[in-house]
């Protein structure tokens, strides 16, 4: 059997609070909690609480406590798991936790309880990791996405998607050992190509999209890194404090005055979005050491964003330096906000949409919106268009809640496909196809957990906090 001992913790937040809830579970939980515990109406069956006093070493009563007994298997571990649900704040409980320790249960290690969880069956790897999830969420779509991950939809597709590269590759590797039998070798004419091609492209497909709902979900929890970004005296600080309406950058009509780079946190239509002012990006020609530095982040700050807006004022026509920046933001998401759209009031704009489409480098389709920082013209439609750009084809609403980790399988995953793609277009014979395929079906399995080891899991299950 795997777990001989009983591991107990505070499942509840420290500090004052109504009650506190301890957690007991293993083989020993309910001797141990039957030694600590007198309820008048006699220990209560499986899923059921009752009242009881918890009595100390020397028999005193410390606290009334209600008690709840999970039979095994059929408790979030999996084990006989018991929950003591003391008075709160935090000493009472802790109280509980020393004396059972004193009776033989250990203090549980972070993420303990949900590690039982998937050791015994109870929850696979995805669904275990998006518990993280939905304690870390800071939105409720994140929350949502958390939710669907752990019902299971995530390792379902991921599943599906393992089984079905399982029964190709034997398929493949049944062609190999018996190549009279099936079709498919550079000698062979272009139907078993073309047959194994569109089976694999499907494949890919369904992972692609099953990509984007996870790149969907982990923007949902980790926030749209949103760098705000262009030349002094744009309006950079003006337009982050109109999309935060608070004045924390500070705006001055002198330029190079945001000399660091500031960031907030937002939330648009249950989306976190952080927002990262950066210094004006001056040419490198900027005199003093600070602003050195600030034009040094922001540079950095750009790299690691998920979007780039790019912002310029509307009332000062295209110079060369305009145009160079603007070829660079090729290969970067951005999105091109012309401010100071109120100015254009009285006086025609001095930069059209089609300066800067001319200016951009070919085949580059840019967004480009009007706005005004001063009157809020145009603010809506920004936030709507980082949105847009940000989710992909993935949809709000269909996301699901990933790791970095996870993703990265899913991603590695899907190169093995594209590379077989390419391997069977080129004929480069099915061994190779067959290895492609394996590859990409591995990176599935330490998705769902299917294969794993120690040091993954003690990485995956620290992160957790005790008690969880
Ligand atoms: P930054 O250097 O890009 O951060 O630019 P600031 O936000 O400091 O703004 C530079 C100047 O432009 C300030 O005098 C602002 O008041 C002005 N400004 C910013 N946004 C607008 C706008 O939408 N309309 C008008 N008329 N002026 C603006």
């Amino acid at each position: 059997m795997y777990n001989q001992d009983t591991i107990v913790a505070i499942a509840t937040a420290w500090g004052e609070a109504g009650i506190a809830i301890v957690r007991l579970s293993g083989p020993s939980a309910v001797e141990f909690s039957k030694s600590i515990l007198r309820f008048e109406a006699g220990y209560p069956p499986p899923r059921f609480m009752r009242l009881a006093s918890l009595t100390g070493d020397d028999g005193n009563v410390i606290d009334q406590v209600l008690a709840v007994y999970f039979q095994s298997p059929k408790s979030y571990t999996g084990e006989d798991l018991v929950e003591i649900h003391t008075h709160g704040g935090t000493l009472a409980a802790q109280l509980c936790v020393e004396v059972l320790i004193r009776k033989g249960a250990r203090l549980a290690e972070p993420g303990e309880f949900t590690k039982r969880a998937f050791l015994s069956g109870r929850i696979d790897l995805p669904q275990a990791e998006s518990v993280l999830g939905i304690i870390r969420s800071r939105s409720e779509e994140a929350l949502r996405a958390a939710g669907r991950t752990l019902s299971g939809e995530l390792s379902v597709f991921a599943s599906d998607i393992r089984e079905e590269l399982l029964t190709l590759q034997s398929a493949l590797e049944v062609e190999l050992d018996y190549p009279e039998e099936i079709s498919f070798s550079p000698q062979d004419d272009d139907k078993g190509d073309k047959k194994w091609l569109g089976l694999v492209t499907t494949l890919r497909v369904s992972l692609s999209d099953l990509r984007d709902r996870c790149s969907v979900g982990l923007l949902l929890r980790e926030g749209i890194r949103v760098a705000l970004t262009g030349r002094p005296n744009a309006g950079k600080s003006s337009l982050l404090n109109a999309l935060l309406k608070q004045a924390r950058a500070i705006v001055t009509a002198i330029p190079g005055t945001t000399r660091d780079v500031i960031e907030e946190n937002v939330a648009w239509r249950g989306v976190p979005i952080r927002l990262v002012d950066t210094a004006g990006l001056r040419d490198i020609r900027a005199q003093d050491e600070i602003e050195v530095m600030g034009i040094e982040r922001a540079v950095e700050e750009l790299r690691r964003a998920d979007i780039c807006l790019w912002v310029m004022d509307i009332s000062k026509p295209l110079d060369s330096e305009d145009k160079s920046y603007l070829e660079n933001l090729r290969g970067k998401d951005h999105i091109i906000v012309l401010n100071k759209a109120d100015l254009a009031a009285a006086h025609p704009p001095a930069v059209s949409e089609d300066d800067i489409g001319n200016a951009m480098p070919p085949n580059e389709m840019p967004v480009i919106l009007p706005v005004s920082a001063k009157t809020g013209e145009g603010l809506e439609r920004l936030k709507d268009a980082i949105l847009s750009k940000a989710m992909g084809s993935g949809a709000l609403d269909s996301g699901l809640n990933v790791t970095a980790r996870q993703l990265s399988e899913i991603n590695e995953s899907l190169s093995c496909l594209t590379m077989a793609e390419i391997a069977i277009t080129e004929q480069k014979g099915q061994d190779i196809v067959a290895g492609l395929l394996g590859s990409a079906r591995e990176c599935l399995e330490r998705l769902l957990g299917q294969s794993h080891d120690d040091a993954l899991l003690d990485s995956i299950f620290s992160r957790f906090c005790v008690g969880k």
